[in-house]
């Protein structure tokens, strides 16, 4: 009995406590999610404009060097000759631009360009500085750059990839007495924008290329420069953006460790072509991961920009939000706990209560009260399965005497005692209550009036030879009658009062009974 209440005391508090805390949890984490998706719009806005404002700097750096050392006659009526020479001519032509703008190449270089290439108007290429020995290849189809540039006759800025490297492209139009005369292209390497954002921002940054675009573009021989992607299959790093030494506090053994922590998400996202950022955990530090796709010059996504970055602030995030579940967590055992107390403490009250309105204090019967209760009751029952019902109601014979000569308290213990000898008699089905002072009634289902008379005379004779005190001689007198069909409670209990007042009037210590 006393498990199977520890046992339902557990249970309410196990429901009361995820009564509390799932809403409690749901909130904090719905809180949490908010304020990343914040935090993180707010990183990648942040990174996005680092990207951008790095790539405009050297879009003013190319068009300076355009404007200032390019697009000067002797180099334009050069382009313009070569469009017309024949074979033995464009060597002369080709050597003589190679010697005039070496220093310059080798300048940029420093700068971080890695193409520097003049294209004749037929999209011919004419010299590669970064790779003399290779031209006389027509771009047409393959550079869209170039093409856009041949066709609208001004330059051309993006990212574009090509038949060795890919690299973000300025394409400049050059023109000899206002006649078109070919191309020249000057490309950073993602390595330039690399190099500046880590100046600027204390992140790791890298970059990843559609396989599929450097299967299409890049010549057989060159594809040597790029390396699968642990992020995604679909990816490929070129392997001259990254980075064997540790940059801003970033070893590339921590970058793969991060790769591997994310790569299954990242394969997923990096479908979606769109930007995004992911985050890990590694030994105590937050990390996030931030994607910007990168279009090319026809405005397809095809490589992805990513930058690598500790996180304190998602850290103290992360810490405040566990720590408030786990806050809650407590509270919401505590309140549970509280709460199930409180319950089981006015069980408590209300059983005290309830017995202190249906028991008598002194013999520890039912009172009158819960008699009357217990009556109509008995009463349904005996109706409706008509089955006999019979009350017994006995009153002690001169109680006042013994009060008067023994005193208050033997007449108590008389009492106490009467209600004792009379309880032991009885079967578990008998109902026994102290009517008040010094009467007792009893109530015998599926007892009919003789059995009840007899019982009566046998609790008659038991209290008359009961030795109560050494000179006390107690006696009762007793009235009987049977449930009928057309009783009431009143009538019933009028009728068994008529008994025992009968009982009296002829002479006390004897059984009356009226069927
Ligand atoms: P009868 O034989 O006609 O019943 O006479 P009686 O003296 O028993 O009846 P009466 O009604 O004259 O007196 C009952 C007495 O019972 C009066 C009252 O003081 C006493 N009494 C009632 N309740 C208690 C109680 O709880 N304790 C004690 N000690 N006496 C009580
Ligand atoms: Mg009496
Ligand atoms: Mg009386």
């Amino acid at each position: 009995m006393q498990i199977m209440k520890y046992l339902y005391s557990f249970v309410g508090v196990l429901l009361i406590f995820t009564a509390l805390f799932i809403p409690a949890y749901s909130f904090f984490k719905h809180q949490y999610s908010e304020k990343e998706q914040f935090h993180f719009d707010a990183k990648l806005e942040n990174a996005s404009l680092q990207f951008h404002a790095v790539k405009s700097a050297y879009n003013l750096l190319a068009q300076s060097v355009f404007d200032n050392i390019i697009n000067k006659e002797h180099i334009v009526s050069l382009i313009k000759r070569a469009n017309a020479a024949d074979d033995t001519e464009k060597v002369h032509l080709r050597n003589e631009l190679y010697t005039e703008l070496l220093p310059l190449y080798e300048n940029l270089k420093r700068q971080n360009v890695r193409q520097f290439h003049f294209h004749l108007k037929n999209s011919v290429s004419f010299l590669r500085f970064h790779r003399p020995e290779k031209y006389g290849d027509s771009l047409e189809t393959i550079r869209y750059s170039i093409d856009k540039v041949n066709r609208t006759k001004r330059e051309a800025f993006g990212f574009e990839e090509g038949r060795i490297f890919n690299g973000f492209r300025h394409v400049f139009p050059l023109f000899y007495e206002e006649k078109f005369a070919g191309t020249v292209e000057m490309s950073y390497s993602f390595n330039a924008i690399k190099m500046e954002e880590a100046k600027r921002y204390p992140a790791y940054h890298s970059f990843m290329l559609n396989k599929h675009i450097v299967f299409d573009k890049v010549w057989e021989e060159e594809r040597d420069n790029y390396i699968s992607s642990v992020l995604s299959p679909e990816y490929l790093h070129d392997k001259a953006t990254i980075n064997q030494k540790t940059e801003n506090g970033f070893s590339l053994a921590l970058i793969e460790h991060i790769n591997e922590a994310i790569a299954t998400e990242s394969a997923e996202r990096v479908k979606s072509q769109e930007s995004f950022i992911l985050d890990t955990e590694l030994m105590g530090e937050h990390y996030i991961v931030i994607f910007i796709p990168i279009n090319n010059v026809e405005k397809k996504q095809v490589a992805y920009y990513i930058s690598y970055e500790k996180d304190p602030t998602l850290k103290i995030m992360k810490k405040t939000c566990r720590l408030e579940i786990i806050i809650s967590a407590i509270a919401s055992l505590i309140l549970a706990v509280l709460l199930v107390l409180y319950v089981l403490s006015q069980k408590r009250t209300h059983k005290a209560l309830e017995l202190l309105a249906t028991t008598d204090p002194l013999t520890n019967l039912a009172n009158r009260n819960k008699l009357n209760i217990l009556l109509e009751k008995a009463m349904q029952f005996s109706i409706r399965y008509k089955l006999p019902l019979s009350v017994i109601f006995f009153d002690i014979d001169d109680f006042k005497k013994i009060n008067d000569s023994q005193g208050h308290d033997a007449g108590d213990t008389v009492l106490i005692t009467v209600s004792k000898l009379i309880s032991e008699q009885l079967r578990s089905s008998d109902i026994f209550a102290r009517w008040g002072g010094e009467e007792f009634i009893i109530l015998l289902p599926e007892t009919p009036h003789k059995d009840a008379k007899m019982l009566a005379e046998r609790y008659r004779k038991l209290i008359q030879q009961y030795k109560f005190l050494p000179d006390i001689t107690v006696t009762c007198s007793f009235g009987v009658t049977q449930l009928r069909d057309d009783d009431d409670e009143n009538s019933l209990l009028k009728r068994v009062d008529n008994a025992l007042y009968s009982a009296k009037n002829h002479g006390k210590n004897i059984v009356v009974d009226v069927s």
